[in-house]
């Protein structure tokens, strides 16, 4: 304490000289910069609250506390806007500056002053396990023509009004993972431009060949020389990758487009490692051959998963093998359903249809949570559906373009797992993909084409949130009779439009027609069927219908709408009830 008094004396007299003198008492005159960059490195890494700092008094500042104000014992070098003591405790303060500029100056300062026993960043302290995320709102400017990102009811680059919250929830997945360089998606595909402004952070860097340079030596034994960024087997077999068509780029781009660069678009991760594979020539092709080999490199590598958006030819059993043994390294085989509308439970496209319990097979989804129209689906075999039409990402050239397709949708779901993966490294690819399907938002008007009846939703996922099949059993359904039937002229007419509005009791949870008879020209003339939200729920075109319901749609609530285009008329149809489920 005698030590503390004769310091006092000195930085009193000193304190009452100038504000100069003052500055020496605070030590903030003599600081070297080293240290200030210091106390900036540690500002920088942890959430705080901007220019406050919490302190503690010496007992040499306690004492000066009787007789000074405390904003003489911090001096007068700093812009200080309030000061206030902890009620709990007198030594305890909390000072907030001005301008968060002086902060990691000021900690500086107030560390080397004898009468501040420690100072500290007052850091920000969150709850751990919530299920309500906040979203992180990236600073990339097309976020918002990111409909399958984040859908709040925009226009597709098509014009079509979305259905808000007809997306994969990505902006609150962010809150909770961002993704990882350690996570490493091979991207089979025509190559990559692994030079693109939103992906050269994110290419995946075969260390020791990218250490070594371009030296004609295998530096990691893998069997491929200088295979630094990836491998290109287009019908040649050397190091480069380079996508010459934009495919291959465009996928990437949703999967790992890099985030909060403040340019353009951001991909489901901002951060994580692309491998490319290319196999698939400039035009967009390429062989069984070349696919094979492109699959076990990835093997090889120890990708955690590889992202196929592309398809083809029959059942081959070396690509089957290819795909067991990828499934054997606990890899994922995440694969595009097809665009060519069909059912592939009865015609399997291929590799999606490969049954290898480490395939996902992935359809496409609109802005307005409907299948695309040219997406192949299949109960049995195909899993999921995702963000496919109208789809912005990055292409060639620091470039960025439109495309629709299930190849759009499968690196919606590639990039969800690798994000999924980031939130724990030790998860086995099965834990992945299981809580990838299960976690996904059921979607009524999917529940009969796709096996776990809904569109991806990579919050979900990331939080472990599985929201349940509410599919009502057929014994549930109450028929609601209507006054006279819904039909159209039998037959109907060339270029028909015509729409009704069909309202039951207001707590009914659930809403479908029922159709005594309806023939329709196949593919041209439809009866289709809208929710209160607008969401399609079915689409009844054809022949040979007769006392059959259609599919639901949630609440009390359906528009009918039925079109005819300008040739070939049928009988039409006729809806004699409406059902419903209390
Ligand atoms: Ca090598
Ligand atoms: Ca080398």
């Amino acid at each position: 304490m005698k030590q503390g008094n004769r310091w006092l004396g000195l930085a009193w007299s000193a304190a009452l000289v100038s504000s100069a003198t003052a500055g020496v008492f605070l030590g903030a005159g003599n600081f070297a910069h080293t240290d200030i960059a210091k106390y900036s490195a540690i500002l920088a890494q942890h959430e705080r609250a901007p220019a406050e700092v919490v302190l503690k008094l010496s007992d040499a500042g306690t004492f000066a506390r009787r007789t000074m104000s405390i904003e003489k014992i911090f001096g007068n070098n700093f812009h200080i806007a309030a000061i206030n003591a902890f009620e709990t405790n007198n030594k305890f303060y909390k000072v907030k500056l001005e301008s968060d500029t002086e902060t990691a100056a000021f900690l500086e300062a107030l560390n080397k002053n004898p009468a501040i026993a420690y100072a500290e960043p007052n850091y920000i302290y969150r709850i751990n396990g919530t299920r309500d995320a906040e979203e992180v709102i990236p600073n990339n400017p097309d976020l918002g023509l990111l409909w399958g990102m984040k859908n709040i009811g925009q226009k597709d680059a098509e014009g079509t009004v979305g259905v808000a919250g007809a997306d994969i929830n990505a902006t609150k997945a962010w809150a909770k993972t961002t993704g990882s360089k350690d996570i490493v998606v091979a991207v089979i595909d025509t190559g990559v431009d692994y030079n693109h402004e939103k992906l050269a952070d994110n290419i995946f860097q075969n260390k020791a060949e990218c250490d070594a340079g371009t030296d004609g030596i295998d530096n990691d034994g893998n069997g491929f020389v200088d295979d630094c960024r990836g491998w290109n087997f287009a019908g040649v077999s050397n190091n480069d990758p380079m996508d010459d068509n934009a495919h291959g780029t465009h996928v990437s781009g949703t999967i790992g487009a890099k985030g909060n660069d403040g340019k353009s678009i951001v991909g489901v991760n901002w951060n994580v490692s692309i491998l490319p594979i290319k196999f698939l020539t400039g035009s967009g092709s390429g062989t069984l051959e070349d696919a094979v080999k492109s699959i076990q490199y990835a093997t090889i590598m120890g990708a955690n998963m590889s992202s196929n958006s592309w398809g083809g030819g029959g059942f081959t059993q070396s690509m089957y093998d290819s795909i067991v043994e990828a499934k054997n390294k606990g890899i994922l085989f995440i694969a595009a359903a097809g665009n060519d509308s069909e059912n592939a439970d009865s015609s399997p496209h291929y590799p999606a249809g490969y049954q290898v319990d480490n395939v996902i097979a992935v359809a496409a989804s609109t802005n307005r949570d409907t299948l695309a129209d040219f997406s192949t689906y299949g109960k049995r075999t195909v899993h999921i559906a995702a963000p496919g039409h109208k789809i912005l990402s990055s292409v060639p050239g620091n470039r960025y373009d439109t495309y629709s397709g299930t190849s759009m949708a499968t690196p919606h779901v590639s990039g969800a797992a690798a994000l999924l993966w980031s939130t724990d490294k030790n998860m086995k690819y099965n834990e992945v993909k299981e809580r990838l399907l299960k976690s996904r938002d059921f979607v009524p008007n999917m529940a009969r084409k796709i096996a776990f009846s809904g569109r991806l939703n990579v919050y979900n996922a990331v939080m472990g949130i599985y929201p349940p099949s509410p599919e009502p059993a057929e014994s549930d359904w109450r028929d609601v009779k209507i006054d006279a039937p819904i039909e159209s002229a039998h037959p109907y007419k060339d270029n028909a439009k015509q729409e009704w509005t069909i309202e039951g009791p207001a707590n009914a949870k659930y809403i479908r027609v029922h159709f005594a008879k309806a023939e329709l020209e196949s593919n041209y003339d439809f009866v289709r069927l809208f929710d209160s939200k607008g969401v399609e729920v079915d689409a009844i075109t054809g022949e040979g219908i007769s006392a059959s319901a259609s599919y639901y749609g949630e609440g009390n609530m359906l528009k009918i709408v039925f079109t005819s285009d300008s040739s070939e008329t049928r009988w039409g149809f006729m809806i004699d009830k409406i059902q419903v489920v209390y």
